[in-house]
């Protein structure tokens, strides 16, 4: 895909419209608190499979209802963005694998366990960013990004 300047909010919500089937299911509520963040230069189609990867993996994580929370917010010249979910939580020996590829916990045939590989190597090496997690079995999960505002084409 192509850089440019995006709206975070816009593509938030149309990640949002497109899951809806997926939230409306398992009865999830959905929280987007975004402080006025400003546009970012990025890579916009991989940018929103990243945002699409994190917010199914919270749906799928929720079978019997919960809440998805999306904050957002502009520090350094950085936008950090959370996704934090009351889901299932992630096994403490686990948190380690989730990023490799293939790594699935879900059926055969529901899960190829590419979708945070995909995501850390969009975040890392495209973007110049950080992916990280922080989960509790049983609990739920948050995953945080970090995007450098400015990139340099490369
Ligand atoms: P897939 O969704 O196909 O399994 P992913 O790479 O998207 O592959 O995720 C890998 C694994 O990480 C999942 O199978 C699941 O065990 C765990 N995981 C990811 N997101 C969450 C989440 N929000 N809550 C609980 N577990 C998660
Ligand atoms: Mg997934």
């Amino acid at each position: 895909g192509a850089l440019k300047e995006i709206d975070i909010d816009e593509s938030l919500h149309s990640v949002l419209t497109i899951a809806e089937p997926e939230i409306k299911k398992n009865n999830i509520e959905v929280e987007l608190q975004l402080e006025n963040l400003p546009k970012v230069f990025c890579y916009a189609s991989e940018l929103n499979q990243v945002f699409m990867n994190l917010v199914i993996n919270a749906a799928q994580a929720m079978e019997n209802g919960g809440k998805l929370s999306i904050s957002g917010r502009e520090k350094n010249n950085s936008i950090y963005l959370e996704f934090t979910d009351t889901g299932c939580g992630i096994k403490h020996e686990n948190i380690s694998k989730i990023f490799n590829p293939f790594f699935t916990t879900k059926p055969v045939g529901s899960g190829t366990g590419l979708g945070l590989s995909i995501a850390y190597k969009i975040i890392t090496e495209k973007h110049k960013g950080v992916i990280s997690v922080d989960s509790k079995e049983g609990q739920g999960s948050v995953f945080k990004i970090i995007i450098p505002r400015e990139l340099n084409e490369n």
